[in-house]
């Protein structure tokens, strides 16, 4: 019966191809009167991936030919070693990369903090982590706020933030892998001293690939903010990151889509010229085509590029620029509600 068993959960695979006894998520098997009961222990406690697993695994079991009388049971802990409390955890993602994903992660959370929320920032962009540049603390490294193995966020502008950057040195290259990805985020989620957030922003990395699904797979999500220009090719390239955030079995909901760089404004006083660099209307029309909501414009400013450069956050300086922020801020929080 318990070789049975073994064979059924082999049988549920995971988004990385691996199945739940190769993962080491079945901790204990129990074979009772007439209940089969089944362990498990995940880091991920996302709702939908829990009621999904409990679905697979009854199925697998049920096909081995299991007596229709016995009940199959499956327990789920979580395995944190702290329990931090996240109210909302929210992506913002891009499909290219130099969209201005960063800046308005950074931008978002310091109007979040304006706001009055007590936020974090979790800069999870292993191609290019530049929040720490964005925030001024880009000299701070993490193994100095270890302490008994619990991560200390480093805080700036009200905003506690971790990086993955933290843990390379300025220009030194890190090829990270699908498990060094999962068992660093796994140490950001869990063993992090985040205490209690209304939110936790994570800025992805751009584009699509194995390294989403494992970072999808540690992150519980409530939904994902996406940024592009309106350039043909980047919106092609959000095109396919809709499709993964909209895939079955990774499903986040997609909150909206904001339109960065929309335009540049005339330099000249006399004139309220606008010129649209990247194309006009892109990413509102594709919001229209895809059913996404349509968060806002941002224009092309020299201030947010120079602020973003000096490690300060523009809507901390610029009142034009906050107002854009916390409009798009609002309309984010209200989307979380529908
Ligand atoms: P990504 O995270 O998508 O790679 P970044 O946020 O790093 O992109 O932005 C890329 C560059 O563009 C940065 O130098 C940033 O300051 C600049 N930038 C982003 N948005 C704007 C904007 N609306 N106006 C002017 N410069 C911007």
């Amino acid at each position: 019966m318990k070789k049975k068993i073994e064979k059924a959960l082999k049988n549920v695979i995971l988004i990385d191809n691996k199945n739940i006894i190769e993962s080491g998520w079945v901790k204990k098997i129990d074979l009772l009167n007439n209940e089969i009961r089944i362990h498990l222990s995940l880091s991920n406690p996302a709702m939908h991936i829990k009621n999904k697993l409990i679905k697979d695994i009854t199925h697998s079991i049920r096909n081995q030919n299991i007596l229709d009388t016995i009940r199959i049971k499956t327990e789920i802990k979580s395995e944190t070693k702290i329990k931090p409390v996240i109210k909302n955890i929210i992506a913002v993602a891009s499909g290219k990369g130099g969209v201005g994903k960063s800046t308005i992660a950074t931008n978002i959370a310091v109007s979040l903090v304006h706001m009055g929320f007590h936020v974090g920032l979790l800069d999870a962009d292993i191609y290019g982590p530049s929040i720490p540049l964005m925030f001024n603390i880009e000299n701070k490294s993490v193994s100095l706020q270890h302490k008994n193995g619990i991560i200390n966020p480093i805080t700036s502008y009200g905003v506690k933030i971790l990086s993955i950057g933290f843990f390379s040195k300025y220009g030194e290259a890190i090829v990270w892998r699908g498990p060094m990805v999962t068992k660093v985020l796994r140490q950001f989620m869990h063993e992090t001293n985040w205490g209690e957030l209304d939110f936790l922003i994570v800025d992805l990395p751009p584009g699509t690939g194995d390294i989403h699904l494992s970072l999808l797979q540690e992150i519980p999500l409530k939904g994902v903010v996406i940024v592009s220009t309106s350039q043909k090719i980047a919106l092609s390239d959000v095109n396919r990151s809709v499709g993964m955030f909209r895939i079955k079995s990774i499903y986040v909901p997609i909150l909206g889509i904001i339109e960065n760089m929309s335009y540049f404004p005339s330099p000249s006083k006399e004139t309220k010229e606008r010129y649209f660099f990247f194309g006009k209307n892109g990413v509102r029309d594709f919001s229209k085509k895809m059913n996404i909501f349509f968060l806002g414009e941002i224009p092309m400013l020299q201030k947010i590029r120079e602020y973003s450069d000096l490690g300060i956050p523009v809507v901390l300086k610029n009142d034009k620029i906050r107002n854009i922020f916390i409009k798009i801020t609002e309309h984010i929080i209200n989307q979380l509600h529908e």
